[in-house]
């Protein structure tokens, strides 16, 4: 059986695209995704910008009920990871981890983003043993104690304020003196009494002993050394775009691409390939906000269903 679409990805994009190509009429639609359904998004401790949710929720309780809402509509979903994508004639090959593979009329690729690894010494090393980028899965280890929080965006600041709740201490490290993050996250920080800001400086060093993380080494832009004494270290440093699936056996894309490996769409989310939609993180010029991941979902959605008919009919 060939797909009428294969989504790629089931963050907040792919499972809009997903809801939006189902209830539009597509009778056949797998959604593959590697992990769990929901995106990075499940590693927030805090989402307040989310259209029409009033208050404070955690990212995993805005995206739980999204799933069954796309399975009522009877999106099929795979766990698996892809490892490519390529295009023979009008037919798209998703070729799964293990050898299998499901062919494809039109494919929408919502595969997100990843957190970056900021590179100081230890910090590979010490990963998972002290160095984190995920402050709900690992802030509670931290309880009572002091940590140190690296990144200057809006994800380092809110993790550290999520973090100041739970923890006796947050240094926030950050290599300028000014931030890039909402002027009212900046206005909460400031006014957070634990939160301890050590700006101009970037990490040197992190390191430990065999039981993990007993400390980091900070250098201010004098050159000035300081040793912060801190069993835990979640940087927060921005994120790469996950086009992996794209790159083809040759090392080319399989769509234009910009510098930063970002797809580069039109505003109906349509690639340079037929058929091939990108939406959310991955995209260029994306704004980096669930609502617009969600919205290129139904957009790219939008343009399959016609795609599709036009293609079969
Ligand atoms: P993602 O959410 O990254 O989802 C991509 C999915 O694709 C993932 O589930 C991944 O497992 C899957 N995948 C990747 N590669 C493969 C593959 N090869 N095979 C199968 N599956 C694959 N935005 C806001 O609007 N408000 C906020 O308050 C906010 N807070 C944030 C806090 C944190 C800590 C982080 C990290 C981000 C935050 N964001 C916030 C940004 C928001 O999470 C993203 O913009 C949004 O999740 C992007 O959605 P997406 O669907 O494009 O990609
Ligand atoms: P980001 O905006 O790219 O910020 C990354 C931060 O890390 C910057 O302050 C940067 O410093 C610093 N940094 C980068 N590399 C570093 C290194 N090697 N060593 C030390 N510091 C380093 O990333 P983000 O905060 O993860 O946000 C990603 C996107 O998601 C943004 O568009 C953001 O707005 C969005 N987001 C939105 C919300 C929300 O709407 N509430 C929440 C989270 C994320 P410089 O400033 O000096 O470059």
């Amino acid at each position: 059986m060939i797909l009428d679409c294969a989504i790629i990805g089931g963050g907040p994009a792919g499972l809009t695209a997903g809801l939006y190509t189902t209830r539009g009429g597509l009778e056949n639609v797998t959604m593959f995704e590697k992990g769990m359904p929901g995106g990075q998004i499940m590693n927030s401790s805090e989402i307040e910008n989310y259209p029409g949710v009033v208050g404070e929720i955690t990212g995993m309780d805005l995206m739980t009920p999204w799933p069954e809402q796309c399975q009522k509509f009877g999106l099929k979903h795979e766990m698996v990871n892809i490892v490519r994508i390529t295009k023979e004639g009008d037919i798209f090959t998703i070729h799964k981890e293990g050898g299998e593979t499901a062919q494809a009329h039109s494919v929408i690729i919502g595969t997100g983003s990843s957190p970056r690894r900021a590179g100081f010494a230890g910090e590979d090393e010490f990963f998972g043993k002290g160095v984190s980028t995920c402050a709900t899965c690992d802030g509670f280890f931290y309880k009572g104690k002091e940590v140190a929080v690296v990144g200057g965006g809006d994800t380092a600041l809110e993790e550290a304020l999520y973090l100041a709740k739970i923890c006796s201490k947050v240094y926030l490290i950050h290599r300028r003196d000014t931030f890039r993050s909402a002027p009212n996250t900046v206005a909460r920080i400031k006014r957070t009494e634990n939160i301890e800001l050590v700006l101009n400086s970037s990490p040197e060093e992190v390191y430990g002993d065999n039981m993990g993380v007993t400390g980091i080494k900070v250098k201010n832009k004098d050159g000035e050394i300081r040793d912060i004494t801190v069993p835990g270290v979640f940087t927060f440093v921005g994120n790469d775009v996950n086009n992996q699936t794209l790159i083809q056996e040759d090392g080319s894309f399989l769509c234009d691409m910009n510098e930063q490996g970002q797809v580069i769409v039109d505003i109906s989310m349509t690639t340079s390939v037929a058929g091939l939609y990108a939406t959310g993180d991955m995209r260029i010029a994306a704004p980096k906000q669930v609502v617009s991941a969600a919205g290129d979902g139904a957009v790219a959605a939008l343009q399959v269903i016609s795609y599709v008919d036009e293609l079969l009919n």
